[in-house]
């Protein structure tokens, strides 16, 4: 029975990475290293910098770095509106720490200027961690992706500080980490820096 699972979850993987494309935002950040996570998996990527690169992807990632810059380069570039609506639609979208900024609903220590795209039922506090503990692993539990622990590699991340309508995938002390919405999943940690690749894996599993 065990086995039967396994060769089906292969099956399926398999399947899904052969014929599908994953945009990865290539505007500012640590989107190199998602790149390598899905190409490690036999899956294509293509950077996404341009409102027209949207059109050809079957799901997109949005990368840590810098949330601020990332915000400006999404209005100067035109993205904006077209990736709301286009993840509004149901675009499969994995988000890691700046990127999950991004999505938020509210930035509870934004700039006065930050208008985060809205697009997750989540309130998040950019540098929630403070300075003394900004970066640091520790092991999460993610019952999606099978028992054992997955390396959570934390850069300056970010806090979620309110779940609305989202389903909590991990916690660290009590603290959502790993945060879904249907096909929109979000991490304030660096599943792309992990050398552990379940969640890119099982991220893909439900892309088409
Ligand atoms: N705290 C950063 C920001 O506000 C995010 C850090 C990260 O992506 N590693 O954008």
């Amino acid at each position: 029975m065990r086995c039967a699972a396994k060769v089906t979850r292969r099956f399926v993987s398999k399947n899904v990475v052969g014929r599908i494309t994953i945009g990865v935002l290539s505007l500012q950040g640590a989107f190199r290293e998602h790149v390598e996570a899905f190409a490690a998996l036999g899956c294509a990527t293509t950077l996404v910098k341009l409102p027209e690169q949207l059109a050809n992807v079957d799901a997109i990632v949005l990368p840590g770095g810098e949330s601020t810059t990332q915000e400006k380069l999404l209005d100067s570039s035109g993205l904006r509106e077209p990736l709301v609506a286009a993840i509004n639609a149901g675009l499969p979208t994995l988000a890691t720490c700046a990127g999950l900024i991004l999505l938020a609903a509210s930035v509870l220590d934004g700039r006065a200027d930050q208008r985060p795209l809205a697009v997750l039922d989540i309130d998040i506090r950019r540098n929630g961690y403070g300075r003394q503990n900004d970066s640091f692993e520790a092991p999460l539990t993610i019952d999606e992706i099978g028992a054992a622990a997955f390396p959570g590699v934390f850069i300056r991340a970010p806090k979620i500080e309110r779940t609305g309508s989202v389903v909590v995938m991990a916690t660290h002390d009590g603290v959502p980490v790993l945060v879904r919405d249907g096909p929109v999943w979000g991490a304030t940690f660096h599943p792309e820096l992990a050398r552990d690749n379940r969640i890119h894996e099982k991220f893909l599993m439900q892309c088409s």
